[in-house]
């Protein structure tokens, strides 16, 4: 089955408003002759207005790196006393389309988990936003020869109670912790094995039709380097770049190798 190649841009705690102008600017050029691959880019909160001011006219479509869900009556509450978070319905106002979940820095930071993550993307759908969900292990983990094991964990917990449905929309993001930000990437076939693996838990909850249809994007210092290997992988759909998402040229080049995909 051929899955149209996503590429995403995490910012992270990066960009000013004037930056995330200026890269959107960058970046709209260098991506514009590139129709076979989604793209989206997903900036702090303080810099979604201007990125989405600058992405008018473009493909690019904007995406978040987290939100706030509390259910309140059996509906997720899209408003009232959080004070310091932000809702589905808001990030839905501010031209957001995609958010990533799960992170492993939030994991790691802010005690995130699967039933949080799992809480988070049942909110996106009922907003009409897209989640991309974050699963991956650490060292110690992959060490121990866990790495399945976690990620099948993760994937399970972060989709309970999701329809098939929807899932099929969702995207996950494989990205083992110790890769990213490391300037160390797993292997192409470190990539693939996990991939396949967790297509296969996929299938084990819904059915195949639908664990072919969900992307995995890659994760952990990709960069125009190694991309068009990693991205050469069967079940490799796309990236979430981090560090080389906030160069337009180095996150236009891995674009340009999920084309040639
Ligand atoms: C990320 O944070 O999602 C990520 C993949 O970062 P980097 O590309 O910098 O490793």
């Amino acid at each position: 089955m051929s899955r149209r190649p996503f590429v995403a841009g995490n910012w992270k705690m990066n960009m000013l408003r004037a930056d995330a102008e200026k890269l959107v600017g960058e970046l709209k050029p260098l991506l514009a002759g590139t129709d076979s691959v989604d793209v989206a880019v997903c900036p702090v909160y303080t810099a979604l207005a201007a990125a989405a001011g600058a992405l008018a006219g473009s493909k690019i479509m904007l995406g978040a790196q987290n939100l706030h869900t509390v259910e309140s009556d059996g509906a997720f509450a899209q408003s009232g006393a959080y004070t310091g978070e932000i809702s589905a319905e808001m990030l839905k106002d501010a031209c957001v389309a995609w958010v990533i979940l799960g992170h492993s820095e939030r994991r790691q930071y802010f005690g995130e988990t699967d039933a949080g993550v799992n809480a988070k993307a049942k909110a996106c759908f009922a907003q009409g936003l897209l989640p991309i969900v974050c699963v991956g292990e650490t060292l110690a983990e992959r060490d121990l020869e866990q790495t399945n094991a976690v990620v099948e964990v993760q994937t399970r917990g972060c989709f309970a109670g999701i329809p098939a449905a929807q899932a099929k929309d969702c995207v996950i993001a494989y990205e083992p912790v110790w890769a990213i930000g490391t300037g160390r990437t797993a292997t192409p076939q470190q990539a693939q094995d996990v991939h396949a693996h967790i297509r296969g838990v996929l299938a084990s909850i819904y059915d195949e039709a639908t664990a072919n249809a969900v992307r995995i994007q890659y994760g952990g210092s990709m960069k125009p380097g190694n991309a068009a290997e990693l991205l050469a992988q069967p079940d490799i759909d796309g990236g979430l770049i981090g560090g080389a998402a906030l160069k337009a040229a180095d996150f236009a080049a891995i674009v340009n190798a999920a084309a040639k995909r």
